[in-house]
Order: C-alpha cells, then sequence, then structure tokens
C-alpha cells in the first residue's frame, strides 16, 4: 500500500479508503475493515446519513483491531444545516454512534447547492459548530463532499474554510479538473467518491470497454489514471465484503506515472470515441446550461456518449434514470422534458442537436426510476 498526505491535514493516508455504506450488519462490517486494515487500509469514512454505517463502524473499531486507534483515520459526514445547534448535536452523536472522542476529519456531507453554499458561510451556520468541536478537539479536520456543478465546488474552496475535499471525478467524468487544480493549488486532500461504480460499473464492464482496455481491466485502467494523478490523495472502495477489496487493492503499490501500454489504451478509447460519435460527440464545456426545463443536457449527453461509444448502457440506465429521483445529489429532469424551444443551440459549439440527441439517450436509457443506495 502507498500513502499520501492528505493536503494540509498531513494525515498520511493510504491511496485506497474503505467507505462503509455498503457494509450490511456488525459481522461483515468487523471482517471487511479488519481485512481492509490487514490489506494496509488506514483511512475508514462513513456518514452519519448512511443507516447504521457509524455503528458497525463502531464495532469494528471496538473489535480488536491490529493497529492502534492513532494509526487509524477515521471520516465522517454530516449534512450542511443552517443552525449551528443541529450540527452540533449530529456530532455528538456520530462520535456516540462511532464510540470515538474524535473524528479525525468531518466533511460536510453533500454541500451541493448555492444555498448550501450560504449555509456555510452564515456566521452562525453549521460552521459554527464545527470550528467549537475543531477547538475543543472532537474534530481534527474539517473538508466537504460535494455532488455539486464546477463553479459551486471552486466557491467551496475558495471559502478557505476547508482542508480537503471529496469529489468525483474519473477517467470517464473529468469535468471537476479544475476543482482538483484548485483544490492542489491550497493545499487541500482529494478523496475521490466512488470510482468504480459511479464512475463506470467498472466491476461489470461491456465487452467493447474490455476489449478497447485490453490487456489492462478498464477497472484497473481506472485506478491507474487517478492513482497516477499527484493531485489526488485517496479512492474510495466500498466494499460489501472483505473479498471485495481484493480487486482493487491489487493496485495499491501502483501509483507512479501511466506506462505506455496504459497511455495506449487511453488512446484506443479517445479515437473510439469520435469514430462512434462523429460530429454527435457532446464535448462535455457545459455551455448550454441553464435549460429552461432544468434538463442536465451535459450530463445527459455524457451517459449517451459513453454507451453509444463504449456500450456502457448499463452504467447510462443506472445514472440516468437518477435524475428527477435523487434531488440535489444527482440534479436536472431527464431528456424528454426538451420542449425543443431552441434556448441551447446556439450555446452550443459543437452545433449539436440537442433536442434530437436527448430524445435519443431517452429512449435508450429510460427505464425505472432509481433512488441511491442509502435511502
Ligand atoms: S431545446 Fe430542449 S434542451 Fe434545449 S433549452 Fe430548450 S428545452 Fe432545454
Ligand atoms: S454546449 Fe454542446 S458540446 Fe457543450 S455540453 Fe452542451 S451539448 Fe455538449
Amino acid at each position: 500500500m502507498r500513502y499520501r498526505p492528505f493536503g494540509k491535514t498531513d494525515l498520511p493516508l493510504s491511496v485506497f479508503s474503505l467507505g462503509t455504506m455498503r457494509l450490511a450488519s456488525e459481522s461483515v462490517a468487523i471482517q471487511t475493515v479488519q481485512q481492509a486494515i490487514a490489506l494496509g487500509i488506514n483511512h475508514l469514512e462513513t456518514a452519519a446519513g448512511y443507516g447504521d454505517s457509524e455503528q458497525y463502524l463502531g464495532e469494528a473499531l471496538r473489535s480488536g483491531l491490529s493497529i492502534s486507534r492513532a494509526q487509524l483515520y477515521v471520516t465522517s459526514k454530516i449534512p450542511p444545516t443552517v443552525d449551528a445547534d443541529v450540527m452540533e448535536r449530529t456530532i455528538d452523536q456520530s462520535l456516540e454512534r462511532l464510540g470515538v472522542d474524535y473524528l479525525d476529519a468531518l466533511a460536510i456531507h453533500g454541500l451541493n447547492t448555492e444555498e448550501h453554499l450560504t449555509w456555510v458561510t452564515a456566521p452562525n451556520g453549521c460552521m459554527k459548530a464545527v470550528r467549537k468541536a475543531v477547538t475543543d478537539g472532537r474534530v481534527r479536520h474539517v473538508g466537504f463532499s460535494t455532488h455539486g456543478f464546477l463553479e459551486l465546488i471552486l466557491q467551496a474552496i475558495a471559502t478557505d474554510q476547508f482542508e480537503f475535499i471529496n469529489l468525483h471525478y474519473t477517467l470517464f467524468f473529468q469535468r471537476n479538473n479544475a476543482a482538483l487544480d484548485l483544490a492542489h493549488q491550497k493545499d487541500m486532500g482529494v478523496f475521490i467518491i466512488s470510482p468504480a461504480d459511479k464512475g463506470g460499473l467498472l466491476y461489470t464492464p461491456s465487452p467493447t470497454l474490455e476489449a478497447l482496455c485490453h490487456p489492462i481491466s478498464p477497472l484497473a485502467l481506472n485506478y491507474r489514471f487517478l492513482l497516477s494523478d499527484p493531485r489526488i490523495t485517496t479512492l474510495s472502495v466500498g466494499a460489501a465484503n472483505p473479498a471485495e477489496l481484493a480487486l482493487p487493492l491489487a493496485l495499491a503499490d501502483q501509483d507512479g506515472s501511466l506506462s505506455v501500454m496504459e497511455l495506449e489504451a487511453l488512446q484506443r478509447l479517445q479515437t473510439q470515441q469520435e469514430l462512434a460519435l462523429g460530429s454527435d460527440r457532446c464535448s462535455q464545456c457545459y455551455a448550454c446550461l441553464p435549460c429552461p426545463e432544468g434538463i442536465h443536457i451535459p450530463e445527459v449527453l455524457r451517459l449517451r456518449n459513453l454507451a453509444t461509444a463504449y456500450d456502457m448502457t448499463q452504467y447510462g440506465q443506472y445514472r440516468y434514470r437518477m435524475f428527477e429521483n435523487a434531488g440535489h445529489w444527482f440534479p436536472g429532469n431527464k431528456g424528454n422534458r426538451c420542449t425543443t424551444c431552441g434556448d441551447c443551440l446556439p450555446r452550443c459549439p459543437e452545433s449539436l442537436n440537442i433536442p434530437v440527441l436527448l430524445q435519443d439517450t431517452h429512449a435508450k436509457l429510460k427505464g425505472a426510476a432509481r433512488r441511491r443506495l442509502w435511502e
């Protein structure tokens, strides 16, 4: 296992972190945490909102681990709130469920909207309670997690209230590259959320994607893409049991520069996208927004890009079905809401026929509604 400083926090985190959202019982949590530690993971991540996750992790921490509490780094996440008293109580509840007297890191969970940002910048908002917890030692370091738009993430980083950030960024979603740059410039730790699952359902890749990446697996190529990036500290692994740790952690020592073979695989992916999509390729510039119907045009068309170029239809359906069902965690309406008003058309530098592409995506990816895993 390789370790990197978590930005200005200086916590020496393993390049893989155990996300505990999917651990479904105390006994599975104990086995999985013990195995993760045996494989070199020293960072365990949970949230107040993940069902019984904090409780289960607390049991695991009390189960007689092979390393001391001081060698383990525990992060929990708590939603933003306008009310400092609510935050104060929630911090104490998290500490109690985890059975610890301090959190190494507390993240504001889901700083996703402008309103959330006003709550964290308000003098008597939730950060007042967070700062008190830092002063009295219940919390050591403070950051935020986000599923928000890039502009909001940049604003949140620029508040200089945070030492680390949890965000989405993968081989197949590089929109947040500028946020990584700014976080790096400000010496913040960077934790990548769910790179294998939300990053592309890469445990079950399509045969087309496998062939394009060969001889590397798509999962390994994505991990290597991220591990070779010095701006990133750690990648979450949301294992549901000890066995699911094996595949990602096989790469735990491979954080060097990309090899020629890996660069060639990345080039094949790029070439295939250009060939398969031709003049229908959305370049993810986001210039088409806003849409009066609230359609998240770039994200809809990103899913179309991936389904068309790499047959990542299963992933596209998984994400597309979350539109209109996950609130600010996955904002935007579905493509079939397009009224063909034409507002977006002059803003698209690729001159895409956006209404037609949205309807096409909807036909390919629509299906039963899907909520987030922990709701
Ligand atoms: S044409 Fe459709 S996608 Fe474009 S702005 Fe109008 S409603 Fe939105
Ligand atoms: S403006 Fe065009 S190319 Fe840019 S994100 Fe929107 S649809 Fe894609």
